[in-house]
Parts: C-alpha cells; sequence; structure tokens
C-alpha cells in the first residue's frame, strides 16, 4: 500500500504557514494539521495539554518535542489516515525533523520552504488580528477590518494573539534563528525539498504551491499506477 503523504511547510513566523496550508487543504481536499492551533485548542478547552503548554506558549518559547512530535505521530500514523497531509509549524527543530524521517515506514516528507525576510514578517505578525467569535484574520497594515477593532463578518471584538504582543515576537525569531532556520539546511539539497518566495500577495504564492502540488500528485499517480 501507498505510503501516507506528509508536505510539511516551513518559514519564519508569519511567513504565511498557516493561511498557504489552509488554501491547499480546501482545494486539494487534504487534512491539514497545525502543531500550533491544535496547542492552542488545548490551551482554550482548558485541556491538560493545554494547562502544561500555555506559559511557554505565551512567552513565544517552543513546547517540548515529545509533546509536539506525539500530535504528529498519532495523526499520520492512524491506520485511517487520509492519504495526504499538510502540517504547518513542524518540524520546528532539527530532532523534530529526525523524528519526522524516523517516520519513514508510514510516511512520505515533502518541504515546501515559504521565504520572507524577517522585517516584513514582523510587520505582518504585530498587524495580526483575529475575531473572537468567528476566527477572522485581518491585518491592521496590509487587510485591516473597516471598522477599527470591529469584525466585518459577525460584529464581533478583534483580538490579538498572546504571543503576537511586541516582545514575544522578539522572542519568538530569536527561536526561530537559532532553532527552526537549521531545520532548512536539513532538507535542502533533497529532492523532495522545495521554496517559494513568500513576499508576494497571499493568492500569488497559493498559485505557485498549487503547481507544485499538481505536479506532486502527477508524480504520486504514476508511481501509485493510478
Ligand atoms: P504557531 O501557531 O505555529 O506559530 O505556534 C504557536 C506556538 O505553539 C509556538 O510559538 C510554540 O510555542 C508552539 N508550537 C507550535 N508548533 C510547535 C513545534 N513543532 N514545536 C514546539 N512548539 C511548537
Amino acid at each position: 500500500m501507498a505510503k501516507t503523504k506528509v508536505i510539511t511547510l516551513l518559514g519564519a513566523p508569519g511567513a504565511g504557514k498557516g493561511t498557504q496550508a489552509k488554501i491547499l487543504a480546501d482545494k486539494f481536499g487534504y487534512k491539514h494539521v497545525s502543531t500550533g492551533e491544535v496547542l492552542r485548542d488545548a490551551v482554550r478547552q482548558g485541556k491538560p495539554l493545554g494547562q502544561k503548554v500555555k506559559a511557554v506558549m505565551e512567552a513565544g518559547e517552543l513546547v517540548s518535542d515529545d509533546l509536539v512530535s506525539e500530535i504528529v505521530r498519532e495523526r499520520v500514523t492512524a491506520p485511517d489516515a487520509p492519504r495526504v497531509f499538510i502540517l504547518d509549524g513542524y518540524p520546528r527543530n532539527v530532532p523534530q525533523a529526525t523524528y519526522l524521517d524516523n517516520l519513514g515506514n508510514y510516511i512520505d516528507v515533502y518541504v515546501v520552504d515559504i521565504k520572507l525576510e524577517e522585517e516584513q514578517a514582523v510587520k505582518r505578525l504585530s498587524g495580526r488580528r483575529y475575531c473572537s467569535a468567528c476566527g477572522k484574520i485581518y491585518n491592521v497594515f496590509f487587510s485591516p477590518s473597516v471598522k477599527d477593532g470591529i469584525c466585518d463578518v459577525c460584529g464581533s471584538q478583534l483580538l490579538q494573539r498572546k504571543d503576537d504582543a511586541e516582545e514575544v515576537i522578539k522572542e519568538r525569531f530569536r527561536v526561530y534563528r537559532q532553532q527552526t532556520a537549521p531545520v532548512t539546511d536539513f532538507y535542502s539539497g533533497r529532492p523532495n525539498f522545495f521554496e517559494v518566495d513568500g513576499n508576494r500577495e497571499p493568492d500569488e504564492i497559493a498559485s505557485e504551491m498549487s503547481c507544485l502540488v499538481n505536479s506532486l500528485e502527477s508524480q504520486w499517480s504514476t508511481a501509485e499506477g493510478v
């Protein structure tokens, strides 16, 4: 039987991994797993996992490898796992990338690095707001709501993620430079490693990503003899 395919999106905080992962998942019907979202949900719902990670996340630090790797492992190796996963936010350091490689009996990994300069990424994060009710995302610099602080769709209050506060953003970038940037070097040069320019409108990036995924799909169909 063909192995599960895992397309993982790399990139600095604010590079657009979550946005692109959602677009691809919708367009191709793939299962999207964001480790950050799983952890934020656990915090919101007051689950034991959430209680363990809340303070670490709010400080902009990385949660322990064991916890996040388990979130990924249980999903991608499940007997009823979907054919393709889009991962965003994992791997975040070289030990996590090595862990993913060690799941090689179950999965084939494809890596897309969304490249974006730090200055641009910081602006995206510090301007980001989300609707407390419907979850729609805005940016005060690039895509503001019509009425300041109010959601255009449902009229609820817009909030800032705690880890998008200026001091926390600085810490997230320090962690990114130290721990996550080396993950790109870990993968670069492999045949399944791709780069896209993240300094463009989300639609433009999405169309390049879709072309890439279409070519992977034809490669997979050929290998599976479809
Ligand atoms: P994100 O939404 O991907 O920016 O993740 C938000 C936060 O969740 C990060 O700042 C980390 O505290 C935590 N987190 C998400 N993914 C990972 C991961 N793969 N390893 C460690 N911590 C993570």
